[in-house]
């Protein structure tokens, strides 16, 4: 099977898909104005029949255009090898039909511009029911495992010419690198994931050891009002005057782009400093309020009789704006 991609992404019925903005394909139940909507607890099922017949018509094109054409339409990639002729049940199958119905109600509100909210595994929860009935119990036959692992395959294919060997060759050095984390106890050091290399790379505080800091890091000045709040911080920290701080910080303060938890923890990114794509992660939640990540800040305070310290201090300190939450949808929820 083709998959997302095609016009008819679904392995279980033809159900066509319809181009969101995105140039991308989306199955909702509901179809543009004047469209017959398709009724969930009758899809119009693919059977064996027309999927060979359609394999046959790919299989038998005569160049690599019209393979492709037809693969496209048809959602399937040619001829199989040796496929063979393929109460508690109706209850989920109605159950997943209102759930459909309903998501379509909330989410896509039949509006194009949410149609990204009908992706191919919410259609594809029409199907449970039907595939238990063709085949069993869905644990009998889910490839959740396999998928993965054909995923994490295919970055290995660095030669179109020699795939299989490429593929021999990552398994190889993924079961040999398993082998020497055990054998050496090096799970953690050999841990190649980016949040790992992160945690390595990143700066962290002596007196912040659950965080690292992540670039990017630049030395800015602050604003008259920020270094007044920042002053009065760090009175109430040293038990002094906001007059005795102000000249111990200095006029450029280290700002920080990014700041990550250890063990598992979130990644948190400043909202005035570094590039920000079309996925907003400056907010946080904090107190049981939300805000947005202005600033991450390191005040560095040199040892002081005024602040009876006698060796250097470093603050971090985060700005966040509190966000004033005013809509409530139509669920009566913030
Ligand atoms: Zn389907």
């Amino acid at each position: 099977m083709k998959g997302h991609n095609s016009q008819c992404p679904c392995r279980m019925c033809s159900i066509v898909g319809i181009q969101a903005p995105n140039k991308r394909l989306y199955v909702p139940l509901s179809r543009p104005a004047g469209t017959q909507p398709y009724d969930p607890l009758n899809l119009p099922l693919r059977d064996h029949k027309t999927i060979m017949a359609q394999a046959t018509l790919v299989s038998k094109a005569t160049n690599d255009a019209e393979e492709k054409e037809r693969a496209q339409k048809y959602g399937i990639k040619g001829e199989y090898k040796g496929m063979d002729e393929g109460s508690d049940i109706d209850t989920i199958e109605r159950g997943m039909a209102s759930w459909v119905q309903e998501f379509e109600r909330l989410y896509y509100q039949y509006k194009l511009d949410r149609l990204p909210v009908c992706t191919l595994p919410i259609h594809g929860l029409l199907h449970i029911a039907g595939s238990i009935r063709v085949m069993g119990l869905s644990w009998c036959y889910w490839a959740y495992p396999m998928e993965r692992f054909c995923g994490s395959l295919l970055p290995a294919i660095k030669s179109r010419r020699f795939p299989w060997a490429s593929i021999d060759r990552r398994i190889l050095e993924l079961a040999q690198l398993f082998q020497i984390k055990a054998i050496y106890s090096l799970s953690k050091t050999l841990d190649l994931r980016r949040r790992r290399k992160i945690e390595v790379s990143g700066t962290t505080l002596a007196a912040y050891p659950r965080c690292v800091l992540v670039y990017p890091r630049e030395m800015r000045p602050v604003s008259a009002n920020l270094r007044e709040k920042i002053s009065k911080h760090l009175a109430s920290c040293y038990n002094a005057t906001r007059e005795q701080i102000v000249p111990l910080i200095a006029s450029h303060l280290e700002h920080w782009g990014k700041i990550q938890w250890l063990e598992g923890g979130d990644m948190m990114h400043a909202s005035e400093l570094g590039k920000h794509g079309t996925q907003d992660m400056t907010h946080v939640k904090f107190n049981g309020h939300y805000g947005q990540l202005r600033l991450l800040l390191v005040v560095k305070l040199e040892p002081s009789e005024v602040l009876q310290t006698t060796t250097t201090k470093f603050h971090l300190l985060a700005v966040v704006a509190r966000s004033i939450l005013t809509l409530k949808n139509r669920l009566d929820m913030l």
